[in-house]
C-alpha cells in the first residue's frame, strides 16, 4: 500500500523558500525570536528536517500585539476606506493565485497532504475565501432604528447603529489545513478592519510564512498582520492571556478551546470564537443511492487522512444495507495509495507528526481491545514516515472510545441501525456537534432528519462541501460562533448604537 518510489523534488522557488531563514513577522519586519531560539520543521513523509523557524514566545507576542494595536489605532489602516481594504485583500488573492504550485508544494511538504489536493482544494479555497471577504469590506452596514421613549414624551430621536471592527485579534490555528485556516481567520478580520496576531501551528508554520511575504507584497500597512511561529503552551497561551487582545479566534482541540476560554475569563474577557473537535455522524438510509453513499462515506473519513474536524467518523448504515456499505467502504480504503504527498500517484499522505500517528494507532489498539474488528487497515504502515492505514472498524458499540472520542485519523467506526428515531438519537449522543450527513432519495425525509440533527452543518447526499459563503461551526462542544459567510463578518465586528435628540 505504501509507494516506495521517491517523490519528485520541489520546484526551485519552493526549495529557495524552504532554505530561507524563517523569522517572525512583526510590525512589517521579519525578525528573529527575542530569545534567539528556533525549531525544526519536518516532512512527515520521511521525518526529515525541511526548514528551521523562529520560536516565538511571550516576549514576541507582546511586541506583535503592540504593533497590531498601533496599526489598529493610528496606522494608515483605520483611515483607509472599506474599498481600499477590499482591494488589498483581492490583491493578496491574486498574488496567491500566481503562486498556487509553490504554496501547494509547501503545504504538501510541511503537512504531508498530496500536493495535487493542496493545489486543487486547500489553496484555491483559501484564495476564494479572500475574494469573498474582499467583497464584504464595502457591505458592512448598520441600521436606522425608530425609537419612542415612554418617559420622554414628545421628544424625537434619530437612532442608528454602526458596525465597528472588534480591534486587535489573536488567531490561533491548527495544522490540518494550514493555509486554508489562515485564510478563514485573516479574511474576515481584514475585511472588517481589525488587525491580527496570527499564531500558526508548530507542526506546519511554513505556508503561513509564505503568505506573510505575499501580504507584504500586496501592500498591507505594517502591523496589520503579524505572524508568530512557536508553541501552543508558550506563544499561544501568551496570546490568549494578553490583556490588550480584543478577541481570540481559535481552531483546534476542544481541550485547548477550554483553556482559551479560561484565559479570556481570567484576563480581560476578550471575545472568543472557537472551532473545535467533532465526531460527525454519517447516516445512510435504506433508500439511498448506495454506490454514491459508499464513495461519499469513504471521502467523509479519508479526505485529508481523516484529519478534519468534520470527518464522518461514525458511519450509521441501515441494517438492510450494512454489509454492502461497509464492504464497499473497505474496498475503497484498500484502493487508497499511501505515499509522500509530493508523489503524483499518492491518494493519502502521512499523519502530520509521529505524535498524531501514535495517537491514532493508540485508538486503534484500544478499539481492538474493546472488541472492535478492522475490516481493512487497523495499524501503522511500515515506513519511516508517519503513515496509518485507512481503517474501517466494525463490531463497535456505543460505549467504545472509538465511537465516543475524536480520533483525527483515517478511521471510521461503522454501526448498523434499524429505525430513524434510533439513529437520530445515537447520532446526537455525543459531546460534539460540528457536522453530520444523511444519504437518502426521500428528500422530505432528508430535510426532517437534517432538522433533528444537532450539528452546525448537515450535508445531504454529499460530504465535505465547503464554500466561503456558507457558515461553518459547531453546536455543543464543537465550538462558539461561525466561520465564513456573513456570520464571520458579524463576529469580527461589534455594534454601536448612536442616538441623537432632534426635537
Ligand atoms: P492538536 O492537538 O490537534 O495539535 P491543538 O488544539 O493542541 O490541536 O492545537 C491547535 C493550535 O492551538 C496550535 O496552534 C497550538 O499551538 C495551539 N495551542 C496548543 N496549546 C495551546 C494553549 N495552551 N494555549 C493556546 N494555544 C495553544
Amino acid at each position: 500500500m505504501i509507494l516506495t518510489t521517491t517523490a519528485p523534488v520541489a520546484r526551485r522557488e519552493t526549495q529557495a523558500f524552504l532554505d530561507q531563514q524563517h523569522q517572525l513577522l512583526i510590525d512589517g519586519q521579519w525578525m528573529p525570536a527575542a530569545s534567539g531560539k528556533t525549531f525544526e520543521v519536518t516532512n512527515p513523509a520521511d521525518g526529515k528536517t525541511i526548514a528551521e523557524v523562529a520560536e516565538g514566545d511571550k516576549a514576541d507576542v507582546d511586541k506583535a500585539v503592540a504593533a497590531a494595536r498601533r496599526a489598529f489605532e493610528t496606522g494608515p489602516w483605520p483611515a483607509m476606506t472599506a474599498s481600499e481594504r477590499g482591494k488589498l485583500i483581492w490583491k493578496l488573492a491574486d498574488l496567491m493565485e500566481q503562486h498556487i504550485e509553490e504554496l501547494a508544494e509547501i503545504e504538501s511538504l510541511d503537512n504531508g497532504k498530496p500536493k495535487a489536493v493542496a493545489a486543487a482544494a486547500d489553496v484555491p479555497l483559501a484564495i476564494d475565501l479572500f475574494r469573498y471577504m474582499a467583497g464584504w469590506s464595502t457591505k458592512i452596514e448598520g441600521t436606522t432604528i425608530p425609537i419612542s421613549v415612554p418617559y420622554l414624551e414628545g421628544a424625537e430621536f434619530h437612532s442608528y447603529t454602526l458596525r465597528e471592527p472588534v480591534g486587535v485579534v489573536g488567531q490561533i490555528i491548527p495544522w490540518n489545513f494550514p493555509i486554508l485556516m489562515a485564510a478563514w481567520k485573516l479574511g474576515p478580520a481584514l475585511a472588517t478592519g481589525c488587525t491580527v496576531v496570527l499564531k500558526v501551528a508548530e507542526e506546519t508554520p511554513l505556508s503561513a510564512l509564505r503568505l506573510g511575504h505575499l501580504i507584504q507584497e500586496a501592500g498591507f500597512p505594517p502591523g496589520v498582520v503579524n505572524i508568530i511561529t512557536g508553541f501552543g503552551e508558550t506563544a499561544g497561551a501568551a496570546l490568549s492571556a494578553h490583556p490588550d487582545v480584543d478577541k481570540i479566534a481559535f481552531t483546534g482541540s476542544t481541550e485547548v478551546g477550554k483553556l482559551i476560554v479560561k484565559a479570556a475569563g481570567d484576563t480581560n474577557l476578550k471575545k472568543v470564537t472557537l472551532e473545535l473537535g467533532g465526531k460527525s455522524p454519517n447516516i445512510i438510509l435504506p433508500d439511498a443511492d448506495i454506490s454514491a453513499a459508499i464513495s461519499g462515506a469513504a471521502n467523509a473519513i479519508f479526505f485529508n487522512h481523516g484529519q478534519c474536524c468534520c470527518a464522518g467518523s461514525r458511519l450509521f448504515v441501515h441494517r438492510s444495507q450494512y454489509d454492502q456499505v461497509v464492504e464497499g467502504v473497505a474496498a475503497e480504503a484498500s484502493k487508497i495509495k499511501l505515499g509522500p504527498g509530493m508523489h503524483p500517484d499518492t491518494n493519502m499522505g502521512p499523519m502530520v507528526s509521529r505524535i498524531q500517528q501514535d495517537r491514532v494507532c493508540g485508538y486503534l489498539d484500544i478499539g481492538m481491545q474493546e472488541g472492535a474488528k478492522a475490516l481493512v487497515g487497523g495499524k501503522r504502515a511500515d515506513s519511516s514516515g508517519y503513515f496509518v492505514e485507512p481503517t474501517v472498524l466494525v463490531d463497535t458499540h456505543a460505549e467504545m472510545k472509538v465511537i465516543r472520542e475524536e480520533i483525527f485519523g483515517p478511521v471510521v467506526a461503522a454501526v448498523p441501525f434499524d429505525d430513524i428515531d434510533e439513529v437520530i438519537a445515537t447520532a446526537n449522543d455525543t459531546i460534539y456537534g460540528l457536522a453530520a450527513a444523511v444519504w437518502t432519495k426521500d428528500i422530505s425525509q432528508g430535510h426532517r432528519i437534517a432538522k433533528r440533527l444537532k450539528a452546525g452543518t448537515v450535508w445531504m447526499n454529499c460530504y465535505n462541501v465547503f464554500d466561503a459563503s456558507l457558515p461553518f461551526g459547531g453546536y455543543k462542544q464543537s465550538g462558539w460562533g461561525r466561520e465564513m459567510g456573513y456570520e464571520a463578518i458579524s463576529l469580527y465586528t461589534q455594534t454601536k448604537a448612536v442616538t441623537l435628540q432632534i426635537g
